[in-house]
């Protein structure tokens, strides 16, 4: 896949030499089975290839980055103070688009988004928002109870595959007496009684 539509200045092999300096060599293949598993999302979705190697590829961008980094951005960038009550989990997403901003030169707002919410999802999300929050959650290294059956209902039905790791993440986090972010409930309440 060639870039043409300048969604970001550099070719995507400057972009993954980008991301093998700035990611752990377990994380750096991570985001590239993230980006052929978004790419196949999106083909059999009708999402724009190009946005979904992109986001696919920088969706972990900031994932190794120390908390000061994230809690400078927050401050400097105006963004929720009530974000400072969280940790990597949730901030390397939603703060890590900022630093894709600043430093990738990303400033498609649905590439933007899909970053953002890859995490806890959101209430609404476009289709490449939905593509990569999935494509994170089911790509082939991912090994945990039930997913086989994600990877089987996302291929039947994105958006059905939204609701079952939406229900799967709060199941687990409660489970685990996890904070919740109050995003994650919101996601659940829009798409849980609706797609199951
Ligand atoms: P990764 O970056 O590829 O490992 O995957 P994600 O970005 O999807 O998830 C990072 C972690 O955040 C996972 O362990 C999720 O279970 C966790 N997570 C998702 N939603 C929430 C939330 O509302 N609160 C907390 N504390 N963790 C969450
Ligand atoms: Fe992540
Ligand atoms: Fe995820
Ligand atoms: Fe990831």
């Amino acid at each position: 896949i060639i870039y043409t539509k300048n969604y970001i200045p550099m070719t995507r092999l400057e972009l993954i030499e980008r991301l093998r300096k700035a990611l752990k060599d377990g994380r750096f293949h991570h985001v590239l089975r993230v980006e052929a598993t978004a790419i196949d999302l999106a083909k059999k979705n009708g999402v724009d290839i190009e946005k979904a190697s992109i986001a696919g590829l920088i969706h972990d961008y900031a994932k190794q980055r120390p908390d000061s980094d994230f809690i400078n951005e927050i401050k400097q960038k105006g963004l929720n103070p009530d974000l400072l009550n969280y940790g990597n989990a949730i901030w390397h997403g939603i703060v890590g688009a900022e630093l894709i901003k600043d430093e990738l030169n990303v400033w498609d707002e649905d590439i933007l988004n899909a970053v953002r919410h890859h995490t806890t999802g959101a209430p609404v999300m476009t289709k490449l928002e939905q593509v990569i929050y999935m494509a994170d959650y089911i790509e082939p290294n991912r090994d945990f109870d039930g997913v086989k059956k994600a990877r089987v209902i996302t291929a039947a039905n994105l958006q059905a595959g939204v609701a079952y790791q939406t229900k799967h993440t709060l199941n687990y986090l409660i489970a685990n007496g996890k904070p919740i972010y109050p995003k994650t409930i919101d996601t659940y309440n829009a798409w849980v009684p609706q797609y199951e």
